[in-house]
């Protein structure tokens, strides 16, 4: 298992999902097939506060801008 970056068949750098995250959309999916949706896809894209490739499964950042925003009870704090 892997749990940190990864490369990619050019040579780029990606950002992997924790192992935790991928088993909530496993999950995800497959209750999502049950009910004929379709499923969530983990496409590699680029952060758009980075720069960096990271797997996402719809999220637009990496997460790199969330420890210097961060959520207080919901609430996003910039
Ligand atoms: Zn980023």
């Amino acid at each position: 298992m892997e749990f940190e970056t990864t490369t990619d068949s050019a040579g780029n750098r990606v950002k992997k999902l924790p192992p935790s995250v991928v088993k909530d959309i496993e999950l995800k999916n497959h209750a999502r097939r049950l009910a004929n949706l379709s499923p969530i896809r983990i496409k590699v894209r680029t952060c758009i506060a980075c720069g960096t490739m990271f797997e996402s499964a719809g999220n637009r950042t990496c997460g790199c801008n969330t420890r210097s925003t961060g959520y207080i009870a919901g609430r996003e704090i910039i």
